[in-house]
């Protein structure tokens, strides 16, 4: 069965978005928990939490149709101490909203060495900032995205994300979501059907 949505708001509160997506008709949907620009984020509150869950019923939105994005700010592999410390504290934060919202998994962005690091070894904070997450939660898998390898952003050839996912300690809890514009831009032909089978055979 395949679902198709899109990324929805969830401006004044996440609750919002399961109506949204139902109101264009989507049978999944994406979302922010929080402002994505932001760092901090007030925490769920129980009312938004089950009106949520409600919601997600009531229009039939399982937690196989609903992938949540984390904030654009956070980068898991950053070398710089400090802001990585920053961003796996946000990455986790992002990581116990999906787990209260009953939501299974969360998709993200790997990261960037910002030019003073080797590629290897920010794939390797990255790793690690996913092994941290994961043994802080229960129950959400951790989506890797493929980007198009701007700037100094890693995971734009499936080798990068093959390398992290080589490093999680508990493979079972992590995933990947194919961007198709994001691997387009990277250089994978995918623009007829048959350039897109030899992409991926
Ligand atoms: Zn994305």
């Amino acid at each position: 069965m395949k679902f198709i949505g899109a990324h929805v708001s969830a401006a004044g509160g996440v609750e919002n978005a399961p109506v949204n997506a139902h109101s264009i008709g989507a049978t999944a949907f994406a979302l922010f928990t929080k402002n994505q620009r932001q760092w901090e984020a007030p925490p769920l509150t129980q009312k938004s939490i089950d009106t949520f869950k409600a919601n997600c019923e009531k229009y039939g939105y399982t937690p196989s149709q609903i992938l949540p994005h984390d904030s654009y700010l956070i980068n898991l592999g950053n070398p710089d101490r400090d802001a990585l410390e920053k961003s796996r504290n946000a990455f986790l934060d992002e990581m116990v909203r999906c787990q209260q919202l009953g939501l299974d998994r969360l998709n993200f962005h790997p990261g960037s060495h910002l030019n003073k690091i080797s590629e290897e070894e920010s794939l390797l904070l990255i790793a690690d900032s996913i092994n941290m997450a994961l043994e802080r939660t229960q129950g959400v898998t951790a989506v890797i995205e493929n980007t198009s390898g701007q700037g100094s952003n890693l995971g734009y050839t499936f080798e990068q994300i093959r390398y992290i996912i080589d490093h999680v300690n508990d493979q079972s809890r992590v995933g990947v979501c194919i961007d198709t514009c994001h691997a387009f831009t990277a250089g994978y032909d995918i623009s007829t059907p048959e350039a897109f089978a030899k992409t991926f055979s």
